[in-house]
């Protein structure tokens, strides 16, 4: 007895966060164009979520569908251990061009959760490389989201997130109070008090600070005062902490400047780019960091090398896509 496609889907395929166990209902798409979905029905609905922010130039964008075409027709993959290529090089020069220009050393990632685990090992190691183990620890801030693999899920919102549920397998990081001002409130200086305590009390083992600049997206679409963000560069500065911003969700775009960090002129160690970066055609990620945490790094034990290098990273059918995507 064969069984309808929706019914094998039901049976036998997850979908994200949901029970085997009467699973939410998955709707069948045949197809995407602009801002809309289609149904196998013929139903036509407006995708308000951009597939999860990602999609900011439409679906079938005919610019991207044709680097990808084009790029198919080259090769789709090839690995990047001992190899380049004209894509990743494009995508690199152009990610270099438009974010800070402090920020000019790339690893191109497969997923965000990865890009941000990258970006954590690279504050581990730049401590590391520094005979300063002892600064392993994170800082964040309450109802954050930064990814489900582990270390990532280590820092999401611990109430929220799915610490109750890997407690014996994740370590605890430290958190502070979610920012409770809003772009429009006043600032006043004691919303910062307990940070400035935080840091003062663990600097001695705090490798970075990792957040989600101006807005707080996967945790509530909250949106935060960016006087935060820049008492929070500050504090860096001042108690020798490496700042990681998240622009997984609000890069390229997304708040109104092309990244979030613009609206308090912040500039980020570490910065982590995902989700849009493709144009939301498929998954890629990247994490760029500075000159001087990049050769710190490579001055460390184990030869310096950056201990992270995925089976499809810097894809080049991805990344050809996300150049143009850029462009
Ligand atoms: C989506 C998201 C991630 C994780 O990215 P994936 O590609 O789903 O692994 C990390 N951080 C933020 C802020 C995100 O919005």
């Amino acid at each position: 007895m064969s069984i309808s496609d929706i019914e094998f889907d039901r049976q036998h395929i997850w979908h994200p966060y949901t029970s085997m166990l009467n699973p939410l209902p998955a709707y069948k798409v045949e197809s995407a164009k602009g801002c809309s979905l289609t149904f196998e029905n013929g139903a036509e609905v407006i995708d308000g979520m951009s597939s999860w922010w990602a999609v900011i130039h439409g679906y079938r964008n005919s610019r991207l569908d044709s680097v990808a075409h084009g790029q198919i027709d080259k090769m789709s993959h090839v690995m990047f251990g001992g190899i380049t290529h004209q894509p990743a090089i494009d995508l690199a020069r152009r990610l270099i061009n438009l974010t800070p220009a402090e920020l000019e050393r790339v690893f191109i990632a497969d997923s965000g959760s990865v890009s941000v685990e990258v970006a954590i090992k690279m504050a581990l190691q730049f401590w590391l490389a520094q005979e300063r183990p002892e600064k392993h620890r994170l800082l964040t801030v309450k109802g954050g989201y930064h990814g489900d693999t582990f270390k990532a899920m280590s820092v999401c919102d611990p109430v929220n997130g799915m610490h109750h549920l890997f407690n014996k397998a994740i370590n605890s990081q430290l958190f502070a109070d979610a920012p409770t001002l809003t772009p429009n409130d006043e600032w006043t200086d004691d919303a910062g008090q307990q940070l400035r305590l935080w840091f003062e009390q663990f600097h001695g083992e705090l490798a970075a600070v990792i957040l989600e600049p101006i807005v707080q997206g996967a945790g509530g679409m909250r949106f935060y005062h960016p006087e935060y963000l820049r008492l929070i560069r500050k504090l860096c500065d001042d108690f020798n902490v490496l700042l990681i911003a998240d622009e997984i969700a609000t890069g390229f775009g997304r708040t109104g400047k092309l990244f979030a960090c613009e609206h308090a002129d912040v500039t980020p160690d570490i910065l982590c780019v995902g989700k849009a970066l493709t144009g939301g055609y498929m998954t890629l990620a990247a994490t760029l960091t500075t000159k001087k945490v990049a050769e710190t790094i490579g001055q460390g034990p184990g030869g310096g090398a950056l201990m992270h290098g995925p089976t499809f990273m810097g894809n080049p059918l991805a990344c050809a896509v996300a150049a143009e995507s850029l462009a």
